[in-house]
Protein backbone atom coordinates (compact mmCIF):
# COMPACT_ATOMS: atom_id res chain seq x y z
CA UNK A 1 0.00 0.00 0.00
CA UNK A 2 1.37 3.31 -0.85
CA UNK A 3 0.51 5.92 1.57
CA UNK A 4 1.19 9.77 0.74
CA UNK A 5 0.07 12.95 2.03
CA UNK A 6 -1.96 15.33 0.16
CA UNK A 7 -3.81 18.62 0.28
CA UNK A 8 -6.79 19.13 -1.96
CA UNK A 9 -8.97 22.84 -2.17
CA UNK A 10 -12.15 21.57 -1.83
CA UNK A 11 -13.57 18.05 0.10
CA UNK A 12 -17.62 18.64 -0.71
CA UNK A 13 -18.11 17.62 -3.94
CA UNK A 14 -21.60 18.28 -5.27
CA UNK A 15 -23.74 14.65 -5.75
CA UNK A 16 -24.83 13.55 -9.27
CA UNK A 17 -25.88 10.44 -10.86
CA UNK A 18 -26.96 7.44 -8.57
CA UNK A 19 -26.50 10.02 -5.23
CA UNK A 20 -28.21 12.92 -6.63
CA UNK A 21 -31.39 12.05 -4.93
CA UNK A 22 -29.76 10.55 -1.82
CA UNK A 23 -27.81 13.62 -0.59
CA UNK A 24 -26.67 17.03 -1.91
CA UNK A 25 -22.64 16.45 -1.43
CA UNK A 26 -20.55 13.80 -0.97
CA UNK A 27 -16.92 13.84 0.98
CA UNK A 28 -13.95 12.14 0.71
CA UNK A 29 -11.36 12.46 3.42
CA UNK A 30 -9.23 9.77 1.59
CA UNK A 31 -8.30 9.27 -2.01
CA UNK A 32 -8.02 5.57 -2.75
CA UNK A 33 -9.30 2.77 -0.33
CA UNK A 34 -7.06 0.02 1.71
CA UNK A 35 -10.27 -2.57 1.63
CA UNK A 36 -9.50 -2.75 -2.07
CA UNK A 37 -8.02 -5.64 -2.02
CA UNK A 38 -10.39 -7.51 0.20
CA UNK A 39 -13.87 -8.78 -0.80
CA UNK A 40 -15.36 -5.64 -1.15
CA UNK A 41 -12.87 -4.40 -3.69
CA UNK A 42 -13.40 -7.16 -6.37
CA UNK A 43 -16.65 -5.11 -7.50
CA UNK A 44 -16.01 -2.09 -6.19
CA UNK A 45 -17.45 0.78 -8.67
CA UNK A 46 -14.62 3.05 -8.00
CA UNK A 47 -11.93 0.61 -8.76
CA UNK A 48 -13.14 2.10 -12.66
CA UNK A 49 -12.96 5.68 -12.21
CA UNK A 50 -9.87 6.90 -13.92
CA UNK A 51 -10.42 10.32 -12.60
CA UNK A 52 -9.33 8.38 -8.78
CA UNK A 53 -7.52 5.62 -9.48
CA UNK A 54 -4.94 7.41 -12.37
CA UNK A 55 -4.20 3.87 -13.75
CA UNK A 56 -2.98 2.51 -10.50
CA UNK A 57 -4.67 -0.60 -9.10
CA UNK A 58 -7.31 -0.53 -6.54
CA UNK A 59 -6.32 -1.11 -3.38
CA UNK A 60 -2.48 -0.37 -3.85
CA UNK A 61 -3.03 3.84 -2.65
CA UNK A 62 -4.28 5.66 -0.16
CA UNK A 63 -4.04 9.35 -0.66
CA UNK A 64 -4.24 11.00 3.13
CA UNK A 65 -6.09 14.44 2.75
CA UNK A 66 -4.60 16.34 5.29
CA UNK A 67 -6.47 19.74 4.87
CA UNK A 68 -9.58 17.64 4.93
CA UNK A 69 -11.47 19.84 7.86
CA UNK A 70 -10.59 22.92 6.78
CA UNK A 71 -11.68 22.58 3.50
CA UNK A 72 -14.69 21.60 4.76
CA UNK A 73 -15.14 24.73 6.67
CA UNK A 74 -13.74 26.51 4.13
CA UNK A 75 -16.35 25.55 1.47
CA UNK A 76 -19.29 25.34 4.46
CA UNK A 77 -21.75 28.17 4.18
CA UNK A 78 -21.33 28.19 0.39
CA UNK A 79 -22.18 24.39 -0.44
CA UNK A 80 -25.10 24.64 2.56
CA UNK A 81 -26.98 27.89 0.69
CA UNK A 82 -26.10 26.11 -2.74
CA UNK A 83 -27.59 22.95 -1.17
CA UNK A 84 -30.51 24.74 0.28
CA UNK A 85 -31.38 26.57 -2.73
CA UNK A 86 -31.26 23.58 -5.31
CA UNK A 87 -31.37 20.53 -3.40
CA UNK A 88 -33.48 19.41 -0.50
CA UNK A 89 -31.21 20.27 2.09
CA UNK A 90 -26.88 19.95 3.16
CA UNK A 91 -26.81 16.30 3.25
CA UNK A 92 -23.49 14.70 3.03
CA UNK A 93 -22.84 11.11 2.07
CA UNK A 94 -19.03 10.15 3.71
CA UNK A 95 -17.96 8.52 1.74
CA UNK A 96 -19.20 6.77 -1.20
CA UNK A 97 -15.46 6.75 -2.86
CA UNK A 98 -13.37 5.18 0.01
CA UNK A 99 -13.38 3.83 3.33
CA UNK A 100 -13.92 6.79 5.89
CA UNK A 101 -12.62 4.21 8.76
CA UNK A 102 -9.58 2.62 7.22
CA UNK A 103 -6.51 0.90 9.81
CA UNK A 104 -4.85 4.56 8.49
CA UNK A 105 -7.53 6.38 10.19
CA UNK A 106 -5.93 5.60 13.53
CA UNK A 107 -2.83 7.40 12.69
CA UNK A 108 -3.91 10.68 10.31
CA UNK A 109 -7.57 10.97 11.73
CA UNK A 110 -8.81 13.03 9.00
CA UNK A 111 -12.27 11.83 9.55
CA UNK A 112 -12.57 12.54 13.29
CA UNK A 113 -11.02 16.32 11.99
CA UNK A 114 -14.07 16.34 10.15
CA UNK A 115 -16.81 15.27 12.39
CA UNK A 116 -15.59 17.23 15.11
CA UNK A 117 -15.52 20.12 12.37
CA UNK A 118 -19.45 19.46 11.56
CA UNK A 119 -19.88 20.04 15.79
CA UNK A 120 -19.35 23.36 14.77
CA UNK A 121 -20.48 23.67 11.57
CA UNK A 122 -22.91 20.92 11.23
CA UNK A 123 -24.85 19.68 7.72
CA UNK A 124 -28.64 19.23 8.22
CA UNK A 125 -28.07 15.45 7.82
CA UNK A 126 -25.25 12.80 7.68
CA UNK A 127 -24.81 9.65 6.19
CA UNK A 128 -21.79 7.25 7.07
CA UNK A 129 -21.39 4.61 5.09
CA UNK A 130 -18.94 2.27 5.98
CA UNK A 131 -17.60 -1.01 5.78
CA UNK A 132 -15.47 -0.87 8.86
CA UNK A 133 -15.98 -2.41 12.57
CA UNK A 134 -14.17 0.69 13.37
CA UNK A 135 -16.58 3.32 13.27
CA UNK A 136 -18.05 2.20 16.69
CA UNK A 137 -14.88 3.83 17.95
CA UNK A 138 -16.28 7.19 16.91
CA UNK A 139 -19.35 7.23 18.85
CA UNK A 140 -18.06 9.66 21.13
CA UNK A 141 -18.35 11.80 18.77
CA UNK A 142 -20.98 10.58 16.33
CA UNK A 143 -23.93 11.09 19.01
CA UNK A 144 -23.46 14.84 20.01
CA UNK A 145 -23.22 15.00 16.32
CA UNK A 146 -26.89 13.38 15.88
CA UNK A 147 -27.99 16.00 18.07
CA UNK A 148 -26.79 18.88 15.66
CA UNK A 149 -27.82 17.12 12.73
CA UNK A 150 -29.93 14.29 10.97
CA UNK A 151 -27.38 11.48 11.17
CA UNK A 152 -27.70 7.57 9.71
CA UNK A 153 -24.42 5.13 10.26
CA UNK A 154 -24.83 2.67 7.35
CA UNK A 155 -23.02 -0.40 8.71
CA UNK A 156 -22.46 -2.64 5.10
CA UNK A 157 -23.09 -6.30 5.61
CA UNK A 158 -23.56 -7.73 2.55
CA UNK A 159 -23.89 -11.57 3.26
CA UNK A 160 -23.79 -13.68 6.38
CA UNK A 161 -20.33 -15.08 4.84
CA UNK A 162 -16.62 -13.76 4.95
CA UNK A 163 -15.25 -15.26 2.43
CA UNK A 164 -16.86 -16.08 -1.30
CA UNK A 165 -14.53 -18.89 -3.12
CA UNK A 166 -11.60 -17.79 -4.90
CA UNK A 167 -11.93 -14.03 -3.47
CA UNK A 168 -10.12 -12.67 -0.61
CA UNK A 169 -11.83 -12.48 3.14
CA UNK A 170 -13.55 -9.52 4.16
CA UNK A 171 -11.19 -6.50 5.72
CA UNK A 172 -13.84 -6.60 8.62
CA UNK A 173 -15.37 -9.58 9.87
CA UNK A 174 -19.37 -10.26 9.23
CA UNK A 175 -19.40 -11.34 13.63
CA UNK A 176 -17.25 -7.40 13.77
CA UNK A 177 -19.57 -5.43 11.90
CA UNK A 178 -22.74 -6.68 13.52
CA UNK A 179 -21.08 -6.11 16.88
CA UNK A 180 -20.44 -2.67 15.59
CA UNK A 181 -23.80 -1.91 14.79
CA UNK A 182 -25.26 -3.30 17.87
CA UNK A 183 -23.00 -0.43 19.72
CA UNK A 184 -23.69 2.30 17.69
CA UNK A 185 -27.48 1.59 18.11
CA UNK A 186 -27.11 0.94 22.16
CA UNK A 187 -25.40 4.14 21.65
CA UNK A 188 -28.94 5.95 20.49
CA UNK A 189 -27.87 6.13 17.11
CA UNK A 190 -29.85 5.73 13.84
CA UNK A 191 -28.37 2.53 12.10
CA UNK A 192 -28.89 1.06 8.58
CA UNK A 193 -27.41 -2.21 7.49
CA UNK A 194 -26.62 -1.78 4.05
CA UNK A 195 -25.94 -5.26 2.24
CA UNK A 196 -25.11 -3.81 -0.96
CA UNK A 197 -23.60 -5.16 -2.74
CA UNK A 198 -25.96 -8.06 -2.39
CA UNK A 199 -24.03 -11.59 -2.19
CA UNK A 200 -25.12 -15.12 -1.40
CA UNK A 201 -26.87 -15.43 2.15
CA UNK A 202 -26.12 -18.73 3.88
CA UNK A 203 -29.37 -18.42 5.98
CA UNK A 204 -31.26 -15.72 5.01
CA UNK A 205 -33.42 -15.89 7.65
CA UNK A 206 -31.45 -15.75 10.50
CA UNK A 207 -29.47 -12.97 9.06
CA UNK A 208 -32.35 -10.48 8.45
CA UNK A 209 -33.66 -11.57 12.10
CA UNK A 210 -29.93 -10.46 13.01
CA UNK A 211 -30.07 -7.29 11.54
CA UNK A 212 -33.20 -6.32 13.11
CA UNK A 213 -31.60 -6.93 16.33
CA UNK A 214 -29.24 -4.32 15.49
CA UNK A 215 -30.59 -1.75 13.00
CA UNK A 216 -33.43 0.32 12.75
CA UNK A 217 -33.85 -0.73 8.67
CA UNK A 218 -31.91 -2.09 5.88
CA UNK A 219 -31.31 -1.43 2.53
CA UNK A 220 -30.59 -4.10 -0.40
CA UNK A 221 -29.04 -3.37 -3.36
CA UNK A 222 -27.98 -6.16 -6.03
CA UNK A 223 -25.09 -4.77 -8.63
CA UNK A 224 -27.60 -5.06 -11.06
CA UNK A 225 -29.35 -2.06 -11.15
CA UNK A 226 -26.66 -0.58 -8.24
CA UNK A 227 -23.04 -0.62 -9.64
CA UNK A 228 -23.98 3.10 -11.83
CA UNK A 229 -24.13 0.45 -15.47
CA UNK A 230 -26.99 -1.17 -17.75
CA UNK A 231 -27.49 -4.49 -16.05
CA UNK A 232 -24.60 -4.26 -14.06
CA UNK A 233 -22.06 -4.68 -16.85
CA UNK A 234 -19.21 -2.81 -14.83
CA UNK A 235 -19.46 -5.89 -12.25
CA UNK A 236 -19.82 -8.32 -14.48
CA UNK A 237 -16.54 -7.67 -15.71
CA UNK A 238 -14.95 -8.38 -12.63
CA UNK A 239 -14.50 -11.66 -10.57
CA UNK A 240 -17.78 -11.16 -8.45
CA UNK A 241 -20.44 -12.74 -9.83
CA UNK A 242 -18.65 -16.18 -11.33
CA UNK A 243 -17.99 -16.38 -7.55
CA UNK A 244 -21.68 -15.86 -6.48
CA UNK A 245 -22.31 -18.18 -9.10
CA UNK A 246 -20.84 -21.04 -7.54
CA UNK A 247 -22.29 -20.64 -4.50
CA UNK A 248 -25.93 -19.81 -5.77
CA UNK A 249 -26.73 -19.54 -9.16
CA UNK A 250 -29.55 -17.50 -9.02
CA UNK A 251 -28.32 -14.93 -6.37
CA UNK A 252 -26.72 -13.11 -9.79
CA UNK A 253 -30.02 -12.41 -11.03
CA UNK A 254 -31.91 -9.73 -9.98
CA UNK A 255 -35.00 -11.71 -8.93
CA UNK A 256 -32.35 -12.63 -6.25
CA UNK A 257 -32.90 -9.17 -4.32
CA UNK A 258 -37.13 -9.33 -4.61
CA UNK A 259 -36.59 -12.34 -2.65
CA UNK A 260 -34.13 -11.59 -0.22
CA UNK A 261 -36.33 -8.54 0.27
CA UNK A 262 -39.58 -10.65 0.89
CA UNK A 263 -37.25 -12.26 3.88
CA UNK A 264 -36.12 -9.21 5.49
CA UNK A 265 -39.69 -7.56 5.28
CA UNK A 266 -40.91 -10.12 7.85
CA UNK A 267 -38.15 -9.28 10.22
CA UNK A 268 -38.34 -5.38 9.73
CA UNK A 269 -41.32 -4.56 7.77
CA UNK A 270 -41.73 -1.39 6.46
CA UNK A 271 -37.93 -0.73 6.97
CA UNK A 272 -36.52 -2.41 3.60
CA UNK A 273 -35.37 -0.46 1.50
CA UNK A 274 -33.99 -0.92 -2.37
CA UNK A 275 -30.94 0.39 -4.32
CA UNK A 276 -31.11 4.86 -4.08
CA UNK A 277 -34.40 4.86 -2.16
CA UNK A 278 -32.78 2.53 0.61
CA UNK A 279 -29.43 4.62 0.17
CA UNK A 280 -31.91 8.15 1.14
CA UNK A 281 -33.98 6.70 3.81
CA UNK A 282 -37.20 5.85 1.42
CA UNK A 283 -38.34 2.46 2.66
CA UNK A 284 -40.34 0.39 0.53
CA UNK A 285 -44.07 0.15 1.90
CA UNK A 286 -45.03 -3.97 3.55
S1 LIG B 1 -14.67 0.06 1.47
FE1 LIG B 1 -16.02 0.96 -0.06
S2 LIG B 1 -14.69 2.23 -1.35
FE2 LIG B 1 -13.38 0.81 -0.22
S3 LIG B 1 -13.10 -0.94 -1.57
FE3 LIG B 1 -14.81 -1.43 -0.20
S4 LIG B 1 -16.64 -0.77 -1.34
FE4 LIG B 1 -14.86 0.22 -2.32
Amino acid sequence: MHTELTTIRSVLTRASGFLETVCSHSLQPYRGCPFGASLCGVGCYVQHSLHVTQGRRWGSFLEVRTNAAEAYQAGYERERRWARAHRAGFVIFLSSATEPFPPQEQRHGITRSILESMLDRPPDGLIVQTHSHRVADFRDVLVPLAQRCALRVHVSIESDRDRLPGLPPAASTVAKRFAAAATLRQAGLRVVVTVAPLLPIDDPDSFFARIAGVADAVVIDHYIGGDGSVGGARTRNTALPGAMAAIDATSVALEYRDRMGAIAQKYLPGRVGYCRDGFAGRWNPT
